[in-house]
């Protein structure tokens, strides 16, 4: 296969966040040489040999934990197998407090040339409640030393629906985010997932989840803000300036074929997605004993295909094509404030072609409001549309484990 789309696990962290239940090796100090030794024993088994590729994507966990020689060092493992295009997109996410100048020449002499920072709130008493690692004045600190060393493409990550108890002003926090003129901006509604610090404190009454109307609140606030000051909300939780929106995640809600390495990696090749043992210590013992590291895989079914389709067109700007015979169920939709119907030619130009994209004269497309009710009103319009291929197709086989 000729993947065109790469995905890098690096699972450090120098401490959990409150919030976090990702898939991290917490380590006060990163196994840097133990960790290329293992990603290059996995990059040798082939996956991305003879690959051209588009987008490299680093994420974590922490990778700019790595430093600037180590993220080098990763570059150019993968260079080994695979060429990585001129005009490729690669991205780094980084922690304020990783980012200095020596390592962003590091970064830049590798290649990387997109930079998504970890800033979540420029409020000093959230960022401590989070256990984030940076303070307030690290992130445009380290905003104007990538600048510096050369890197423009800078992607901010910020967290809304704070507990009301922190007082943490989100319009502020979209104000001081927009004064440092980053290129793309994601958002990130807290959840209290189980197993973290967080869910411990819900646990014991220790903190009051924000309500669903502050939720939805502080999402139509982000909108309203950022389409204000010319950004394009081009997918419900990420907004970007013109022409910068993020080309490796765009390639996840297209359904394009991707691989991904390291532990907790997914990779996709257009009909079964696999997924590498999420525990580092694990992928390491496998890697070295000469073992697979892949711990599951599923091949889509037509309901999972349906389900796909539709609720990646529906979480984009592209929309997705809608029959004649679907149009009496998508009306209220409009009626309610939460749908956009718009004319094929017109909505395909935001984002890729996808695969999914089928021939039709409307697309649909939701509102800001419509992304608030994403998860329901997707299954609503799978759950329609399997039950129709399902009449005509008969049962389908169920997920494949290995
Ligand atoms: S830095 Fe990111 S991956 Fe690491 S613990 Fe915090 S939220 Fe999780």
């Amino acid at each position: 296969m000729s993947s065109r789309h790469l995905y890098v696990h690096v699972p450090f962290c120098a401490r959990r966040c409150s919030y976090c239940d990702f898939s991290i090796a917490v380590r006060s100090s990163t196994p840097v040489d133990e960790y290329l030794n293992a990603l290059r024993q996995e990059l040798n088994r082939g996956a991305l040999d003879g690959s051209t590729l588009d987008t490299v994507y680093l994420g974590g966990g922490t990778p700019s934990r790595l430093g600037g020689l180590g993220v080098r060092d990763v570059l150019a493992s993968i260079r080994g197998h695979a060429t990585i295009s001129d005009n490729a997109e690669v991205t780094i996410e980084a922690n304020p407090d990783d980012v200095n100048d020596m390592a962003v020449a590091h970064w830049v002499a590798a290649g990387v040339n997109r930079v998504s920072l970890g800033s979540q709130s420029f409020d000093q008493a959230a960022l401590k409640w989070m256990h984030r690692t940076h303070d307030s004045a690290q992130i445009g600190h380290a905003v104007r030393t990538l600048r510096r060393g050369g890197i423009d493409n800078i992607s901010l990550d910020l967290i809304f629906a704070l507990p009301a108890q922190l007082k943490r002003s989100w319009e502020s926090d979209l104000v001081r985010a927009l004064d440092l003129e980053p290129t793309h901006v994601s958002l990130y509604g807290l959840t209290v997932e189980a197993q973290t610090p967080l869910a411990r404190w819900a646990d014991r009454g220790a903190i009051v989840q924000g309500t669903e109307e502050s939720y939805e609140e502080e999402f139509l606030t982000a909108h309203e803000t950022m389409t204000e000051a010319g950004f394009e909300h081009y997918e419900v939780s990420n907004f970007a300036r013109i022409g910068m929106t993020s080309r490796h995640n765009s390639a996840y809600w297209t359904g394009a074929p991707y691989v991904g390495i390291g532990p907790s990696a997914h990779s996709f090749d257009g009909v079964t997605r696999r997924w590498n043992v999420s525990a580092y210590s694990e992928w390491i013992r496998r890697l070295a004993n000469g073992e697979s590291v892949i711990s599951g895989a599923e091949s889509l079914t037509d309901e999972n295909r349906t389900f796909e389709e539709v609720y990646l067109g529906l979480r984009t700007k592209r929309g997705l094509a809608i029959a004649e015979d679907e149009m009496s169920r998508i009306r209220p939709w409009v009626s309610a404030g939460w749908a956009l119907i718009k004319e094929r030619e017109e909505s395909q130009a935001a984002l890729p072609a996808s695969r999914f994209l089928l021939p039709a004269s409307r697309s649909l497309r939701l509102t800001p409001t419509g992304w608030l009710r994403l998860d329901g009103l997707a299954a609503d319009l799978a759950g329609h549309r399997a039950r129709s291929t399902t009449a005509a197709l008969g049962p389908t086989p169920s997920h494949c484990y290995i």
